[in-house]
C-alpha cells in the first residue's frame, strides 16, 4: 500500500512485551519484540506503516539514562528519515522518568509518545494493544506536533513532565497531578484541550560529554539526621544530589545541615515527596524550610516530582561541573508550567 504514513516504533520491554510459558500464567517476562507487537494490534497496519525495533527487552526497573539515550538518537534517526512521529513502548515503572529524559532533549516537531501496559498480552483485558494503537495514533495526528514528548495510556494523553504513575496495579495508573490530561483519544480521533508548544529542549550533549553521571535520590524521612546524605557526599564520587523533602519541600534541621554540607560542593536541588505541588519559595522560616534550605545553597525543584527533578540535574550534569546559577535558570524554567 502507498500513501500511509511511517510510524517508527520502538520496544524497550515491560509488561507489553512479557509473556509466561508457565500454564497458569504467572512469572512473565519481557520476551516480545516491536515488531510482534505492532502486528498484534488490529487496525495499526491500515493506519500506517510501521518501523519497528526492539531496541531492549527488560523490566523498565533495568532501563538506565544511556539505554533511554540511545533511545532518543534511535528516535531522532527515524523521523530525519521520514517517520510522521515515533511511539515507544516500556515498562510502566520507569516510564514516567524515561518520557520526561526523552521530553527534555526531543528537539524535533514530530510527536514522540510513550507507552506501555499494566496487563500483559496473555492477561485477559490486555491493555497493551489499545494503549499502542492510541499511542500511533497520537504519533500520527498533526495535532500532535510540537508538544513534545507525550505518554498515551488509557486513551489519555499527558505531557511526560507532569504524568506520573500514580497505581501499581490500575489500567489507569497514569495521572498527571494537578494539570491532568492534555488530550484524550477517541474513536480515531486524538483531542487537545490546550494548545500546541513546550519549553525549548536542551541542547544535546556532545559526544565527549556523554557520560553518565551519578545524581542520588535521597528520600528523608521522620527522625532523619542527615546520615545517608552525608554518606553518599563528595564531589569525587555524585556530580549533584536531589532530596525528595517533606511538604513543599522540608526536612529536619539536622538533616539541613546535611544539605548544607553537600551543596557546598555539588548542586543539591530538594523537591516534595508528595506526589502533588511544588516546593515552597517564601513561606517557613525554620531550619530545613525552603528559605533556610536556600539560604545554604540548595535549590527548590518547583513542580517537578523528585524523580524528574533528578533527571534534569543529570541532563544538566552531561556537560561537567554545574553553576549554581545555571541550576537556578533551569529549574526556574522547566520546574513550572
Ligand atoms: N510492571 C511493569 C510494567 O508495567 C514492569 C516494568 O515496568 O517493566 O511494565
Amino acid at each position: 500500500m502507498t500513501g500511509r504514513p511511517t510510524v517508527a516504533i520502538a520496544a524497550l520491554g515491560g509488561t507489553i512485551a512479557s509473556t509466561s510459558s508457565a500454564t497458569d500464567g504467572s512469572e512473565i517476562v519481557p520476551t516480545l519484540t516491536a515488531e510482534s507487537l505492532a502486528t498484534a494490534v488490529p487496525g495499526l497496519a491500515e493506519l500506517a506503516s510501521v518501523r519497528a525495533e526492539t531496541l531492549a527487552r527488560l523490566p523498565s526497573p533495568s532501563l538506565d539514562e544511556p539505554t533511554i539515550m540511545r533511545t532518543l538518537h534511535w528516535a531522532r534517526a527515524a523521523v530525519d528519515e521520514g517517520a510522521t512521529g515515533v511511539v515507544v513502548t516500556q515498562g510502566t515503572d520507569t516510564l514516567e522518568e524515561s518520557a520526561y529524559l526523552l521530553d527534555l532533549f526531543w528537539d524535533r516537531a514530530e510527536p514522540l509518545v510513550v507507552t506501555g501496559a499494566m496487563r500483559s498480552p496473555q492477561a485477559a483485558g490486555a491493555d497493551g494493544p489499545a494503549n499502542l494503537l492510541a499511542a500511533v495514533r497520537c504519533a500520527l495526528a498533526p495535532a500532535s506536533r510540537d508538544r513534545g514528548v507525550v505518554v498515551a495510556f488509557d486513551d489519555e494523553v499527558h505531557q511526560a513532565r507532569w504524568v506520573a504513575k500514580t497505581d501499581s496495579v490500575s489500567t489507569g495508573a497514569f495521572r498527571s497531578p494537578v494539570f491532568g490530561p492534555i488530550g484524550r483519544c477517541v474513536e480515531a480521533e486524538v483531542v487537545y484541550g490546550v494548545p500546541a508548544g513546550r519549553v525549548p529542549p536542551l541542547r544535546l550533549p556532545l559526544a565527549q560529554e556523554a557520560g553518565d553521571p551519578r545524581v542520588p535520590l535521597v528520600a528523608t524521612y521522620l527522625g532523619d539526621d542527615g546520615y545517608v546524605l552525608d554518606a553518599i557526599g563528595g564531589t569525587d564520587r555524585i556530580a549533584g544530589a536531589v532530596i525528595a523533602g517533606f511538604g513543599a519541600g522540608h526536612v529536619s534541621a539536622r538533616m539541613a545541615e546535611a544539605v548544607g554540607r553537600l551543596a557546598r560542593e555539588v548542586p543539591v536541588v530538594f523537591a516534595s515527596r508528595t506526589g502533588s505541588g511544588p516546593t515552597g519559595r517564601a513561606m517557613y522560616g525554620y531550619p530545613g524550610s525552603e528559605i533556610d534550605l536556600v539560604a545554604r545553597g540548595a535549590v527548590g525543584a518547583g513542580w517537578l516530582p523528585p524523580v524528574k527533578a533528578r533527571l534534569l540535574l543529570w541532563a544538566l550534569a552531561l556537560r561537567g561541573p554545574l553553576a549554581r546559577a545555571d541550576v537556578v535558570a533551569e529549574f526556574e524554567l522547566r520546574g513550572r508550567p
